[in-house]
Order: structure tokens, then sequence, then C-alpha cells
């Protein structure tokens, strides 16, 4: 029995926590929360990842319903592989700079255009990019990927030109990039994080793909949010400076307690390395979404059919 805390929607149980694990129980459901979640949403989830994880898991799930901690891409992306199972994201409003940077009707017009293209899109897109997409990559897997293509098919990379132009670099391949971008990894400052590095010399830099080339170039090591959360767990350096989304950072605090996390500094003073989309989700929401069950992600079935080909693709391709 909980006791309310207010008496608007959906009342709140004093101990949201025992709540939604009570919820889990009773809906057979399961929480996946991206790495940029809040710490207390982490805290509940059932398995914490970046995005081939979390579609990995999506994929595997015999939950009845998927409670999505992160993103509508992402949502969309567990429904794409799961059109039988209840998805639910706990705000309808997280969307993603990045994915609304790749608007479907002029990507169709791109790709008319190029029509000798092969077209492999980055999962932080919207259901309607994948489905005019040949393969799904994620930052984890998009240089392996790109490796598997024979040199002479040309290929449009979308949406995140960052992560093609670092793709570009390791596999010394020409991309067609289309131009998107991610607010959050394009707001890091390299004139502060030289200071930064010189204020910290025993610090090693750490950065997502998809942050701007004058960031990549001051990293020891580039990576995808598990690849940096791995590395800093295992290198025996004890600091870092990490240029991501700063959620990241209280997983690395829990893997490897010891250690310094310096947050790379944004361009303003602000807290603009927080993705305002992922901050969206709160426990309170999470809850209230099991509770009435809603709101629930739904996909065209046509669109659903030809996403998950691309998607199933990238999964063979990254086993
Ligand atoms: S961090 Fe960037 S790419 Fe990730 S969800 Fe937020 S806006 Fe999109």
């Amino acid at each position: 029995m909980f006791t309310a805390l207010r008496s608007s929607d959906t009342a709140l149980p004093l101990d949201l926590v025992s709540a939604i694990q009570e919820l889990k129980r009773e809906l057979n459901a399961v929480v996946l929360a991206h790495y940029y979640q809040e710490s207390e949403i982490q805290d509940v989830a059932d398995y914490i990842g970046d995005s081939l994880g979390l579609s990995r898991q999506a994929a595997s799930t015999d939950a009845d319903v998927i409670v999505f901690a992160g993103v509508h891409f992402m949502a969309e992306t567990a429904k794409i592989l799961n059109p039988n199972k209840l998805v639910l994201l706990p705000d309808l409003e997280a969307g993603c700079s990045l994915a609304d940077s790749c608007p479907p009707d002029q990507f169709a017009a791109f790709k008319a255009v190029h029509p000798d293209h092969l077209v492999i899109s980055y999962v932080n897109c919207t259901a309607a990019i994948k489905a005019m997409s040949d393969i799904i990559c994620t930052s984890s897997n998009a240089v392996q990927i790109v490796q598997q293509i024979p040199a002479e098919q040309p290929i449009i990379f979308a949406p995140d030109k960052n992560l093609g132009r670092y793709v570009m670099a390791q596999t010394g391949r020409d991309l067609l990039l289309w131009d998107g971008s991610c607010i959050v990894h394009e707001t890091f400052s390299e004139r502060k994080l030289i200071d930064l590095k010189v204020q910290h010399p025993e610090a090693e830099v750490v950065a997502h793909p998809e942050c701007e080339p004058t960031i990549l170039r001051h990293a020891h090591f580039v990576g995808s949010t598990t690849a940096l959360l791995n590395y800093t767990q295992q290198s025996p350096k004890q600091a870092f400076i990490v240029a991501t989304e700063s959620g990241i950072l209280h997983q690395m605090q829990k893997q490897a307690p010891g250690k310094t996390y310096i947050p790379a500094p944004p361009t303003q003073n602000c807290a603009c390395n927080e993705c305002p989309y992922m901050r969206l989700n709160t426990l309170e929401k999470l809850y209230t979404a099991m509770k009435e069950r809603s709101p629930e992600i739904t996909l065209p079935e046509e669109v659903r059919v030809a996403a998950l080909k691309p998607m199933e693709r990238m999964l063979e391709m990254s086993a």
C-alpha cells in the first residue's frame, strides 16, 4: 500500500523505487536505460547501455513490456524489433537534435540524387530514416560496418557528420555525409579543454566520436559510450577528462570509484553537456508511464518492416 504525495493525475507513491520494482513484476516489464539518463533512473534499470547494447537487449528480451528510459528514436528502435510488445517512453517529448537534423522528405530527395549509393545510417535517427537505409550502425560498430563494404561501393553516411568524419579518418573511405549533428556533442570548447589539460596534466582525454574534430584531436581515446566506460575502468590512469554527455560519469564513478572524472567544458557557462531531451525523463514519469501503460510508441507497420531490415543487417554484421 502506498501513500499519495499529490492528487493530480496518477498519485505518486512515497517509495517510487519500490513501486517501480513492483510494477515491473506486475507487468512483466523490463526497464532499459541509456547511460545519459539521470542517475536515479539508471539505478532502477534492469539494463543500462548505449545504443547498440540497448538494441541488442531490446531484441532479446522476453518481457511483455519494454520501458525505454531514453529518447524517442531509441524507443522506436525497440518497437521495430518488438512489434508485439508494449513499448513505453516516460516522456514523448524526449526527442533528439541529431535525429531532428535529418527530416525524412529532405533525406529522400538527397538519396534520389545519389541512387548508386548505399545508405548507412547511425542509429540516432527516426524510424522513417531507418526505413530509407540499407544498414544501420552505432558509434560502436560504424567503423567495422563500413570496412565490410566493398571499396568500389559509394556510401551515404547519415545523419551525424562528426561520426561520419571520424569513420572516414579511421577507414580511409570517402563517405558522402549528411549535414547533421548533436547539440550536446558540438558544445565542447577546444580552448577550455586545452586550459583543463594544462590544469590536469595527469588526466587523459576520452571523447565520443559525435564530438567535433577540434575536440577529437586532443583525445587519447575515442569510442562509443560503452567503450569510454570500459576504457576508464581498465586504464591504469587515475584521472580522465570526459567529452560526452555527463550522465556517463555516474556509471564511471560506480565502476571505478577511486578515479577522478572531469566533464569536458562547454563553450558557454551552462549545463550544455547534459542532453536536454534525455533529462526530460524522470523517475516520477517512469512510474506514471508504467502505472498508466502510456505513452506508448507505435509505428505504421510498413515503416516498421522497412526499418527492421537495415537493423537486422547491423546486428548480423556486428555480431
Ligand atoms: S546526446 Fe545528442 S545524440 Fe544523444 S539523444 Fe541527446 S541530442 Fe540526441
